[in-house]
């Protein structure tokens, strides 16, 4: 085995090798030597494993791949064929041309993201953000910070640090990513005080859980899941007069951030910021780029009062929001405010397209792919834990993979290691693209990646 290590060719002798010179030029000798070291590295444990030792060529060109898969800027463009909405995996909600411009002019330059203009002097990044929640949602006060993670995290910690916080049993749950209500509260610092059953929660187990130390009530809407069957849980209305009368805040962990009304898309109703502010509920929680369509961000909305101790509590500087957000989010926004955010904001604009657009579309991509291909219906579904179970209606282009070697899985395998990437759905054996989720834009690349890869 050592023996075969010694046929492997020296890192200078591998550094004088025309194409990874080049690579030293446009990056450094330094970047590339280690590159070097690694895939001989790996050459090495291969060869131990018993494979043969490569030649020259093969290596200079997997030092080239290795380049090209290490040092490209991240995240990589891809096109979501998927038919889900809002992929958490492909970064969720793409956003609208006013929020890219109000992200580039940001980013550009100096702005009074602290400055207040009018008085010359120190401003908070959060006023703007504030005065558009209030007036989007009916709240008397909001704040923005990096996720609905850290704003439930933060809210638990002003509210309800060193205080027990009451929860159904049924909403004691776990969202998805490491977002386990149980130990965010612990985090938090608060302690868990879980009521009823899995299945059926009343106000009275609420009220009996009360004592002395109980801090808030928090309920978690079920985001990523659905309860079926035998089931009751107090209305938003029933825990705030709980909550009033015991002078007991009501946290309202919202997950989705749904500003418009889903009942007028075909789907379920998603509650809303607007809905739990009108019932009474003190916080608020949602994200920023689910339902909402915007950038990345924990939105908290409420009392006045209770806001500002989010705000002025320690861990909010530490949670705070960046200036690129902030400038997607507000621009956002302003899309719910002129009332254009179906035509506007991408996710809406995907929720609303009509059928017969989807099927125009299909179509053209089913012709132009070729005879594999058969459009078929099936359904989109939103994805990042909102409205679960819930789907629209889509056309869709299945492609046969035909002889291919590994059917569909390679064929999706193919699609993925496209310029760019395409990501697709596989059902009943057969690969699907749903034009649904594809930006108006991509046509021409998404076929040309598929045109290739059937060849
Ligand atoms: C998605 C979700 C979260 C986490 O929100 P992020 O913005 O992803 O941090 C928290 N709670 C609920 C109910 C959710 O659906």
């Amino acid at each position: 085995m050592t023996s075969n290590f010694r046929a492997l060719p020296s890192v200078d002798r591998l550094l004088a090798q025309s194409p990874l010179q080049e690579l030293a030029h446009a990056y450094s000798r330094d970047a590339l030597v280690g590159l070097i070291r690694q895939e001989l590295q790996s050459q090495r444990a291969a060869i131990s494993q018993g494979q043969q030792v490569p030649t020259i060529n093969g290596l200079v060109e997997a030092i080239q791949k290795r380049a090209t898969q290490q040092w490209q800027a991240l995240p990589q463009p891809v096109i979501n064929a998927t038919g889900v909405i809002l992929h958490t995996n492909l970064g969720r909600a793409p956003l609208s041309n006013a929020a890219l411009s109000a992200l580039e002019l940001a980013a550009q330059g100096y702005s009074n993201l602290e400055y207040d203009l009018a008085q010359g002097e120190r401003g908070s990044r959060q006023t703007h953000v504030d005065t558009l929640l209030r007036q989007l949602t009916g709240a008397e006060a909001g704040i923005a910070v990096n996720n609905n993670a850290a704003a439930v995290m933060l809210g638990l910690a002003a509210v309800a640090s060193g205080k027990q916080v009451i929860v159904s049993r049924g909403e004691a749950v776990e969202i998805g990513g490491g977002f386990r209500i149980p130990e965010v509260l612990a985090q938090s610092g608060a302690a868990l005080v879980e009521v009823g059953a899995t299945n059926r929660t009343y106000v009275s187990d609420y009220e009996s859980a009360i004592t002395e130390h109980t801090g808030a009530l928090l309920k978690v809407h079920a985001s990523n899941f659905r309860v079926l069957g035998f089931t009751a849980s107090p209305s938003l209305e029933e825990l705030v007069a709980l909550g009033q009368k015991h002078g007991i805040p009501i946290l309202h962990d919202l997950g989705s951030g749904c500003l418009l009304d889903t009942t007028h898309f075909g789907l379920a109703h998603e509650p809303t910021p607007q809905e739990s502010i009108a019932a009474g509920v003190d916080l608020a929680f949602f994200s920023g780029d689910k339902l909402l369509g915007g950038p990345q961000a924990g939105i908290v909305v409420g009392s006045k009062d209770l806001v500002q101790r989010l705000t002025r509590h320690p861990l909010a500087r530490a949670l705070r929001l960046d200036k690129l957000s902030i400038a997607a989010l507000t621009a956002t926004l302003l899309h719910y405010l002129k009332g254009e955010a179906t035509q506007e904001i991408p996710t809406w604009r995907m929720i609303a397209a009509p059928e017969p657009a989807l099927r125009r579309r299909a179509l053209r991509w089913a012709r132009a792919i070729g005879p594999t291909t058969t459009l078929v219906r099936g359904q989109s579904t939103i994805g990042a834990g909102s409205l679960p179970g819930e789907t629209l209606p889509t056309w869709l282009v299945a492609v046969n993979p035909g002889g291919m070697d590994g059917g569909p899985d390679a064929l999706a395998a193919r699609l993925r290691s496209g310029n760019p990437p395409v990501i697709v759905r596989i059902q009943d054996n057969r690969v699907l693209l749903d034009p649904r989720t594809v930006l108006p834009g991509e046509d021409p690349l998404l076929l040309k990646v598929v045109q290739e890869t059937m060849r």
